[in-house]
């Protein structure tokens, strides 16, 4: 689905057992930068990335980019079989590249998480480590359709960005924030590590002039997305002060 000029929300659907629920990947087609893909699925969804990117004009081959925005086994799932079909580099946040290349073990599912969800055990042993060729930083700019601004938004995990595409206005949120057919939320607090910091990282976005929200979980938010943001902060403050 093409929301702006050059970017694609690829809808994938979670699982089999979850029918009706996606993981939403975004492509920026960029003709001079090349192709790049944002968060690349859970373990062994090659064969689903490749068909959504059809739709899209393109194949697995043309990628030159994969941006993680954070380590999570939903997002990073099936990097390390995109670029080995593609070359294409990946890239992420410093602060999350180890674990995303194994050299740490990824910090979720955490025990807890294990214990309530224990058929995540076996898709967190399918899932590859990749290596990270490019490190980003709050502020790090890429030269992707009119320019694409990394923003340094954890709690969800410690190296957690988004992207904010400036000539669009649109912002990839990652798992910073979540949404409900148009409707914005907070994190999943159940999935997010650092509640405190992910409500700044909140802040943090709304100090962007924002027209659309790209939300792995849940899709597009499209409609008085800045008014949606302070909504937001507001809630989830209420929620989570102590
Ligand atoms: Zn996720």
């Amino acid at each position: 689905m093409r929301i702006a000029n050059g970017v694609y929300v690829l809808p994938i659907p979670r699982s089999l057992q979850e029918a009706g629920t996606f993981l939403n990947l975004t492509l920026i087609a960029d003709e001079e930068n090349g192709n790049t893909l944002i968060d690349a699925g859970l373990p062994d969804q090659t064969e689903a990335i490749s068909v959504a990117l059809g739709e899209a004009g393109i194949g697995v081959r043309d990628l030159r980019r994969i941006i993680f925005t954070h380590q999570d086994l939903d997002h990073v799932g099936s990097g390390a079989a995109l670029v080995r079909q593609s070359g294409a580099q990946a890239l992420a946040h410093s602060a999350d590249a180890p674990y995303i290349e194994g050299r740490l073990r990824p910090l979720k599912p955490t025990p807890e998480m294990l214990e309530q969800r224990p058929q995540m055990r076996e898709v967190l042993e399918r899932l590859e480590p990749v290596n990270v060729d490019e490190q980003l930083e709050n502020g790090s700019r890429l030269e992707l359709v009119g320019g694409t601004r990394v923003i340094f938004t954890p709690g969800h995990t410690p190296g957690h960005i988004s992207l904010y595409l400036e000539r669009s206005k649109l912002l990839i949120a990652g798992d910073a924030l979540t949404a409900e057919r148009g409707h914005l939320n907070g994190p999943n607090p159940w999935a997010t590590l650092d509640m405190h910091t992910a409500i700044e990282s909140i802040r943090r976005l709304a100090d962007l002039d924002v027209d659309t929200i790209i939300c792995y979980h849940g899709g597009v938010v499209s409609e008085d997305t800045n008014g949606q943001l302070q909504r937001v902060i507001k809630e989830t403050s209420r929620n989570h002060s102590e």
